[in-house]
């Protein structure tokens, strides 16, 4: 799988507790590798760890101090960026562009973003030109880069946890290693 990053900026401890936790399982689950948390919430990215070590893989999550310092390294490691917004060039007219380019950190926004992130980011990219959510917008575009990469991210291997479903037509069936 392609190594990508998550870069989550703006977020608001006191709101945005529930849709950042939710942004990183759903890096998680669909094949990212890490989520970097550009603020000091400390019980996110630990309830996000808690999930990696219940269900396997090694999806990590952590705090860093300034997104845009994050940014730059990237950058100056030879990594790209895509910024997810709504104002930005639609999905389906960027995905070749995009697709098979790695390392690739993939920046999300809370409220308002800065404006500066538009510069930096090798593409703003729209996952349709409609006010949405983060979470929405991460899932559709990580499933349409896989897919081109022809890898199917509903079909992941999560090794080393503690918990797995078993896939079936009705009811829940969860193989528990303790
Ligand atoms: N009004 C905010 C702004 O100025 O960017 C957007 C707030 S939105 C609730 C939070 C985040 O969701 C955005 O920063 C962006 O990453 C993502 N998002 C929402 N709609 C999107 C869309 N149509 N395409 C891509 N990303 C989107």
């Amino acid at each position: 799988m392609m190594k990508i990053v998550i870069l989550r900026i703006g977020h608001r401890p006191q709101r945005d507790q529930r849709v950042t936790t939710h942004v990183g399982l759903t890096a998680r689950a669909l094949g990212a590798s890490t989520m970097l948390l550009a603020s000091n919430d400390k019980g996110v990215v630990q309830s996000i760890n808690e999930v990696s070590r219940q269900w396997g893989g090694n999806f990590i999550a952590r705090t860093v101090t300034s997104w845009k310092q994050e940014i730059h390294d990237w950058k100056d490691k030879g990594g790209k960026v895509v910024h997810l917004t709504m104002y930005g060039r639609n999905l389906p007219d960027v995905i070749d562009e995009i697709s098979g380019i790695e390392p690739l950190m993939i920046v999300v926004g809370a409220e308002k973003v800065p404006p500066g992130i538009y510069q930096m980011a090798d593409w703003n990219v729209a996952v349709g030109s409609q006010p949405h959510s983060e979470i929405a917008a991460l899932a559709v575009f990580l499933d349409r880069l896989h897919t081109l990469g022809n890898n199917d991210p509903l079909a992941l291997e999560f090794p080393g946890g503690n918990l797995k479903i078993i896939a079936s037509e009705r009811g829940k069936n969860m193989e528990e290693k303790y």
